[in-house]
């Protein structure tokens, strides 16, 4: 799952990006408001978190923007102060959720995992193919009731995975939401890491479509 941050005060960009580097995800983070703007318009994100009050663009522009252009990934706007004015005005701009500052990280990441569950219409914050079991709350995966221990790039993937059942997705998507805008992206690593997460888990858990890419087994 790959996260934009937007924020300009650069210590609690930090500690938002740590947190959530913590919690697994590949983050991107954007320093003023054009830069965000631009990122979240040109690449392809799972969630934003957005702050209101920025340099160059402000966070209800941008989101106003990003709307209309068709962009529809889950965004949780930072407020200064628990203002209802700001809230409305967000929800109205397209804002999916919303934390006050001064805020717990925990917080945070809570209302995260449940903007990315919800958006991939998953009601239950354990995500399960078969007898594998990934609770999203503390990113740990069991197979057939035992614990099973995964790299974090192994992870990262068998998270995507299980957030969209049913779905063909392509090598490339893959490696858009596994890896940040710096990394040198060669979609062949994603078939080793397919092949690693068949060796651990269920061999049969996901399906190579020929030419387009993999596609989790129904639950049945
Ligand atoms: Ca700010």
């Amino acid at each position: 799952m790959r996260i934009l941050i937007v924020e300009d005060e650069k210590d609690l960009n930090r500690q938002l990006e740590d947190a959530c580097l913590e919690a697994g995800y590949v983050v991107d983070k954007a320093y003023d408001g054009e830069e965000g703007h631009f990122l979240g318009d040109t690449e392809p994100y799972d969630a934003v978190i957005l702050d209101i009050g920025l340099p160059e663009m402000d966070g209800l522009t941008i989101l106003e923007k990003w709307r209309e252009n068709g962009k529809t990934m889950p965004v949780l706007m930072l407020t200064a102060r628990d203002r209802w004015s700001d809230k409305v005005t967000g929800m109205d701009a397209g804002a999916d959720d919303y934390v006050a500052k001064p805020f717990h990280i925990e917080e945070v990441l809570a209302r995260l995992r449940a903007l990315i569950r919800r958006s991939s219409g998953q009601a239950s914050s354990q995500l399960t193919c078969g007898e594998i079991v990934f609770d999203t709350r503390t990113s740990k995966v069991t197979y057939q009731g035992s614990a099973v221990k995964l790299t974090s790039h192994e992870l990262r993937l068998l998270s995507y995975l299980l957030h969209h059942p049913g779905e063909v997705i392509s090598r490339t998507e893959l490696t858009e939401h596994l890896y940040d805008q710096d990394f040198d992206k060669d979609s062949n690593t994603i078939e080793v890491f397919v092949g690693r997460l068949r060796k651990k888990l269920d061999p049969d858990f996901v399906e190579t479509v020929r030419g387009l890419g993999y596609r989790l087994r129904e639950n049945t």
